[in-house]
């Protein structure tokens, strides 16, 4: 499937075709679905909206670090982050503020993802190790143990690719199997 190239920030297109599959999921499981906002008598939800405002407001404290000033280890966290933009979209009754919010909650979202993927990302992977210009040891054929005149390379290193001096191997062929 292609996408149009809309997205200026890192992990928002990732997000969005995740969601855009999950979307087809649910309307295969449910299809189209209308529901009211909130459900009670407007008394209730008034009392439920002023309950979700409330703790909107501690979760704003929370994350400005206000909330406990004698608490010594707080920390801002994504479950706080999330819990404030979730809280602030139940508050709200109009329909327009209701939609900036919860536009606001699917943001955190994509950000606490692209947050959980920057994680598990592998940093480049060694390829080889030099010991001078001329002496170049795939993994294979590295020393064991490496002395420290052995600097490991990653592909990035080898520009002009990297042959081992010891086995003949393509170190970059090598890397990718
Ligand atoms: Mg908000
Ligand atoms: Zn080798």
């Amino acid at each position: 499937m292609s996408y149009p190239t809309l997205f200026t920030t890192p992990g928002v297109r990732a997000f969005a075709e995740a969601v855009d599959a999950e979307r087809q999921r649910q309307l295969a499981k449910f299809g189209e679905q209308h529901h009211p906002d909130l459900s009670g008598d407007a008394t209730s939800q008034c009392d439920a909206r002023e309950m979700f405002d409330q703790w909107a407001q501690n979760y704003r404290a929370i994350n400005a670090g206000t909330f406990d000033p004698g608490d010594q280890d707080r920390c801002l966290d994504w479950t706080g982050i999330l819990l404030e933009e979730v809280y602030e979209a139940l508050a709200e009754s109009d329909v327009a503020r209701l939609r900036a919010e919860l536009v606001q909650v699917a943001a955190v979202c994509a950000a606490w993802i692209t947050d959980l993927d920057s994680r598990t990302t592998q940093p480049n992977p060694v390829v080889a190790y030099s010991a001078g210009a001329r002496t170049l040891r795939c993994p294979r054929c590295r020393p064991n143990p490496l002395g420290s005149e052995w600097q490991p390379l990653t592909a990035d290193d080898l520009e002009h690719g990297g042959i081992c001096t010891s086995c003949g191997v393509d170190v970059l062929i090598g890397a990718q199997q």
